[in-house]
């Protein structure tokens, strides 16, 4: 399903998400280089890869909408054309809704999830950036209700993709991490293997599932990579398996401008 692009900055794509060619989206790798301002490489360095990114994937030079992620339930909806992408950074969110098209927008990971959401007829998407917290707050349940409320997308007609983050092979829990998630033990059963005392792993992309089909979102629609990011830092940035890494791999989605849906 996967096609890693061996251009020199190579990219992973779900071709399932763009065969009626509505999107256009990618899932940057570690040889796209860093695309997070917030780690220790300069502004202009990170543009730089920002824009060689895009030009890569075939968005051209043009601006990259991110939010300040902060691991909460913030979504942010953008539908005025004229908006203020620097303003927009800065604000706190780990989720991004528009139906602007030509508006790339975009979340940073380097363990946790990003995941795309996509309603083609109703001609609007979202991004989602889901680690441990944002699972357990149901970020991608709650961006395709506001999905919902704005744009009255239907939960039958969503595609998803679910890029590389930490696998259920690699994300090991204490006791305290994933008590949260083992008060809904029914919920979060399946995705949760004890591993000994004291000693869990959980199956972050498996539990995004699981809250997407309890929505309606039909499991023939949801694309997952299930690639794992601390298994492959050859390829990925890993916050668990490289101590210290602040770097940011993206995840990117834009509507088409010219396509006819
Ligand atoms: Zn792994």
């Amino acid at each position: 399903m996967n096609n890693f692009h061996k251009s020199k900055f190579k990219f992973i794509r779900i071709p399932e998400l763009e065969k009626n060619g509505g999107v256009i989206h990618a899932f940057s790798t570690r040889h796209s280089f860093n695309m997070a301002f917030n780690g220790h490489d300069n502004q202009e360095e990170i543009l730089k890869n920002r824009i060689v990114f895009g030009e890569a994937i075939g968005i051209g030079a043009r601006e990259i909408v991110t939010v300040k992620q902060i691991h909460g339930e913030q979504v942010i909806t953008l539908k005025e054309r004229n908006i203020n992408i620097d303003c927009i950074r800065s604000k706190e969110g780990d989720a991004i809704i528009t139906n602007l098209r030509g508006l790339p927008i975009a979340v940073l990971t380097a363990d946790c999830l990003p995941i795309l959401l996509i309603d083609l007829y109703r001609r609007a998407i979202a991004v989602v950036h889901a680690g441990r917290i944002g699972t357990y707050l149901r970020i991608v349940r709650k961006t395709a209700k506001e999905m919902k409320n704005t744009f009255d997308i239907l939960s039958k007609d969503l595609l998803i993709g679910i890029g590389p983050g930490i696998g259920g092979c690699c994300y090991e829990l204490d006791e305290r991490g994933i008590q949260p998630f083992r008060e809904e033990t029914s919920y979060y059963d399946d995705f949760i293997d004890r591993r000994g005392k004291n000693r869990y792993l959980l199956d972050l992309a498996g539990a995004n599932e699981r809250q997407l089909l309890e929505l309606g979102v039909l499991s023939k629609n949801i694309f997952s990579t299930r690639l794992c990011t601390a298994c492959d830092t050859e390829n990925f940035f890993s916050h668990r398996a490289v101590r210290g890494e602040d770097k940011r791999m993206m995840g990117l989605i834009m509507l088409s401008e010219f396509a006819e849906l």
